[in-house]
């Protein structure tokens, strides 16, 4: 990476100034000299941002005070929004995990690397599973690597869980984690094996005592941030919860006013919030961008929230695959803003590799895109997805260009609501004026109907659809003969 690409990042990152402008957001004001931009410009060479991805499981829209709950308090989450950006218009590329995470992973649809559902029908990987995320799929954590990065993933892993497909073996130099979500042990499924947790590629205990797991992630966490701060670092922080069942550790149980589920979201603020005293200590502060986001909606059976979307958890329905996104960097990213224009976690790769002075892969289509404009709060950056895909399993159920959102005529095996006939009319909702979609505009604008049924005819021939393979996929990988995760006696 050259100097001048450097100093071009620089500033559109910094909206071409130094903090002052950035904080002024979108009025930023240029008075930096040209000596500071240069020495700006080669302090950021030699040293590259470090980058934090908290990911929650099945985290609602609604499930954040900054996000307007009123049922759970998150008084550090809240503040680390004040500190930094909201993202409301911010999308996971599927309802549940494994589709979902292998998007955040690689920069693209999990159709594209086949990750949309699992070989045994199933829509995610369940234990001894034969498949699992491609190694030779190129990993945002693979591409920070090469840039010198040192590489964490502490928590839920979800894209394989044999030894092949995990962490350590897409880039990460280590590993603390359960493999999969935390109700696919012996203790709900017989036919499994007991819930593992693992340290690198060894199983160090199962079944894991969820009750203590967010704390000890966070411990984790920490110990990895310290022993890394003088160098660049990417620590990928997946929690387990709230993913049902809902545990939390003694100091938060029966605490919060919205039983198991708000307690186990309260304690995700607290870790979250000594994940932020840990980088302020370290004075780290003004060198990593921190992102707060979600796996998929809340499920409709417990107590989550995707208020004031429609739809849950598995569904194509905003609810499903819209989150609560936070961004923070404190002098980089302007604080207190809300950006309402459209990004999603395939964009966090692109976003992440150009921050570092490196490109995403340019051997095979990546379909997330930088990002970094928006996240500097420049004045009228735009979302530069033309048009974003919403993918049931196999099927694509919905389009988004703009303000518009086309639900896609087909024959709906699910997301269906009550009353809505087997083979739906396109229904079109505009979502800035109606975020809960409950107002088809379709007869009032057939030139936008029009314009989005061509946008995934584009996306069935690119990506594929049901019973018909995309032009552009890429294999999953494949074990023979996948073995459990079991504990060994030999274990340290
Ligand atoms: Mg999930």
């Amino acid at each position: 990476m050259n100097r001048n690409l450097n100093r071009r990042d620089f500033l559109r990152l910094a909206g071409a100034g130094a903090a002052t402008a950035v904080l002024s957001g979108c009025t930023a004001r240029v008075h930096t000299a040209p000596e500071d931009l240069a020495t700006h410009s080669r302090s950021n060479t030699a040293k590259k941002p470090n980058f934090i991805i908290i990911f929650c499981d099945d985290l609602g829209y609604g499930d954040l005070g900054c996000f307007g709950s009123k049922k759970h308090r998150t008084p550090n989450i809240d503040r680390m929004a004040a500190e930094g950006m909201r993202l409301t218009s911010f999308y996971v590329t599927s309802g549940v995990c494994t589709p979902s995470r292998a998007s955040l992973m690689t920069g693209c649809y999990p159709r594209r690397v086949n990750m949309h559902e699992d070989s045994r029908g199933e829509w995610v990987l369940f234990p001894v599973a034969k498949k699992g995320l491609n190694p030779d799929e190129i990993t945002i954590a693979e591409l920070l690597k090469r840039r010198g990065y040192a590489m964490a993933c502490i928590g839920k892993w979800h894209l394989g869980d044999q030894v092949e497909f995990l962490p350590t073996r897409q880039g990460f130099d280590y590993y603390y984690g359960i493999p999969y979500s935390n109700d696919m042990g012996s203790e709900q499924r017989s036919a499994n094996p007991p819930l593992p947790l693992l340290r690198n590629e060894k199983v160090i205990e199962a079944p894991v005592n969820q009750n203590t797991i967010t704390q000890r992630y966070t411990h984790e966490a920490i110990r990895f941030i310290d022993a890394n701060k003088d160098r660049p670092f990417f620590l990928y922080l997946p929690q387990t919860m709230p993913h049902d069942p809902h545990h939390s550790s003694e100091n938060f149980r029966g605490k919060s006013a919205n039983g198991p589920y708000g307690d186990a979201v309260e304690e995700i603020d607290f870790s979250t919030g000594e994940i932020l005293k840990a980088l302020k200590k370290l004075n780290l502060d003004g060198r990593t961008l921190v992102v707060f986001t979600s796996d998929n909606g809340a499920s409709g059976n417990y107590a989550g929230s995707n208020a004031p979307l429609s739809g849950n958890k598995g569904s194509t329905w905003e609810g499903g695959m819209r989150v609560p996104c936070i961004a923070r960097w404190p002098g980089r990213i302007p604080a207190g803003k809300t950006c309402d224009e459209l990004a999603s976690t395939i964009d966090l790769l692109p976003t992440f590799a150009g921050l570092a002075g490196t490109r995403p892969p340019t051997d095979r289509i990546i379909d997330g895109k930088d990002i970094r404009p928006l996240l500097a709060g420049e004045k009228g950056a735009k979302s530069p997805h033309e048009a974003f895909y919403y993918y049931y399993r196999q099927q694509l159920q919905a389009v988004r260009s703009g303000r518009w959102k086309l639900r896609l005529a087909l024959k709906r095996k699910t997301g269906r609501r009550k009353g809505e006939p087997d083979h739906a009319p396109p229904f079109l909702y505009d979502l800035t004026i109606d975020i809960a979609e409950t107002k088809n505009v379709a007869d009032a604008h057939p030139d936008v109907v029009g314009r989005l049924t061509a946008l995934a005819e584009k996306a069935r021939e690119d990506l594929g659809d049901i019973n018909r393979p995309g032009k552009n996929q890429r294999p999953a990988g494949f074990v023979a003969n996948p073995k459990p995760l079991i504990l060994s006696k030999q274990h340290d």
